[in-house]
């Protein structure tokens, strides 16, 4: 089982010599420390269990793009492409599709991309022809270095590692969701770029969420390295972009409607935006004076109590009080919170109300309810 597949793999890369004599031996394995993938399964495992299979809807073929997405194929043409060997791309186009021109090599976007949200089409050969890994092959290779694959795995076998969905040769997808050959497909990509340190070591893993015809096959996985066949590779230091990649991997996979969006970075607050609350001390005592009941005697009431050297607040629709803590005597903040409590005293130095503001709300003001 294990040499068939290998057998077929290679030969659909163009290879003609078979080697695989020693493979699938007992005792041939090492042992799965030694393996750089976190499930301990080596590649193109065939005793690894195939996902389940899903009928799926397809709701997200036929989408259009959205405003602000790179459009890399509207039906018209390859400009946006080129060789990824250099030169234009040489792939057919035709009604509305372009289709892998086996020979020609894998072509890929002038531009590059980093994280990024991804919508492509693609269209297994119809009628089917060969089997494994030699049937209907292609791949949408993100940053050009990481593959989700390509295949007509409708009720076809091979590695569930090298199925349809899957992060090649790292991560099978969760569920076979393919459709049958000559049908339109759609992949939705979310995907983050690796993050590197200024030397750069790799700081965090490319993610890589995916549906596949509206179903999730990938989860938030983090690549081990560029995907590869045979042997694990490492991450190339300091990339962070790269193109969009379509593999030609020998076979008619058929493409269209091709879009992606780049994503921004989360911007961390800066030291002059964290505003961590500057916590005054204020007496017990005043604090006790300010502990009660504030809003409607029949309507949304706030209870305050003293805790310790800050109020706990209490809303009618949270089952546990809030602490809140002075930043002057008469203010308080939600430390976790972007909202604060302000008291206002009469002339004889009562709390006779207190204005609560949590957001983008206005200050709403409570009356002291009189015990
Ligand atoms: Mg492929």
């Amino acid at each position: 089982m294990y040499v068939r597949s290998f057998r077929l793999g290679f030969a659909a890369l163009g290879g003609a010599a078979i080697v695989a004599t020693t493979l699938g031996m007992a005792g041939d394995r090492p042992p799965v420390a030694s393996i750089p993938t976190p499930s301990g399964w080596r590649q193109h495992d065939m005793a690894r269990p195939r996902p389940a299979v899903v009928e799926p809807a397809g709701w997200s073929v036929g989408v259009p793009a959205p405003a602000d997405a790179v459009v890399l194929f509207d039906g018209r043409d390859l400009a946006v492409w080129e060789s990824a060997s250099g030169g234009p791309a040489e792939w057919s186009v035709a009604d509305g599709a372009f289709v892998v021109t086996p020979g020609k090599g894998a072509i890929r976007t002038r531009e590059s991309f980093g994280d990024a949200q991804i919508h492509l089409e693609w269209a297994s050969p119809a009628p089917p022809r060969g089997r494994g890994q030699d049937r209907g092959n292609s791949g949408l290779f993100l940053m050009g270095s990481f593959e989700l694959q390509i295949l007509d795995t409708y009720k076809a076998e091979t590695y569930a590692d090298g199925m349809a969905g899957a992060i090649y040769g790292q991560y099978p997808p969760l569920f076979n969701a393919t459709k049958p050959p000559g049908e339109w497909q759609a992949y939705d990509v979310a995907f983050r770029a690796p993050r590197f340190d200024p030397s750069g070591a790799l700081r965090e893993p490319a993610r890589i969420t995916a549906f596949l015809n509206g179903v999730l096959v990938q989860d938030n996985e983090p690549p081990v390295g560029g995907t590869s066949w045979l042997e694990a590779v490492a991450y190339e230091p300091g990339a962070t972009t790269g193109p969009i990649e379509l593999q030609d991997h020998g076979h008619p996979v058929r493409f269209r409607n091709i879009w992606v969006r780049k994503l921004p970075e989360r911007v961390p607050a800066t030291e002059a935006e964290r505003r961590e609350p500057k916590i005054v001390a204020v007496p017990a005592a005043d604090l006790d004076a300010l502990a009660g009941t504030y809003g409607q005697a029949d309507g949304v009431q706030l209870q305050l109590t003293r805790q310790d050297d800050h109020l706990l607040l209490k809303l009618p629709f949270r089952a546990t009080p809030l602490r809140i803590v002075p930043v002057a005597p008469l203010h308080f903040v939600l430390p976790y919170t972007d909202g604060d409590v302000t008291f206002e005293k009469d002339d004889a130095g009562k709390p006779t109300l207190v204005n609560l503001r949590i957001g983008d709300g206005s200050p709403r003001p409570f009356p002291r309810v009189e015990e």
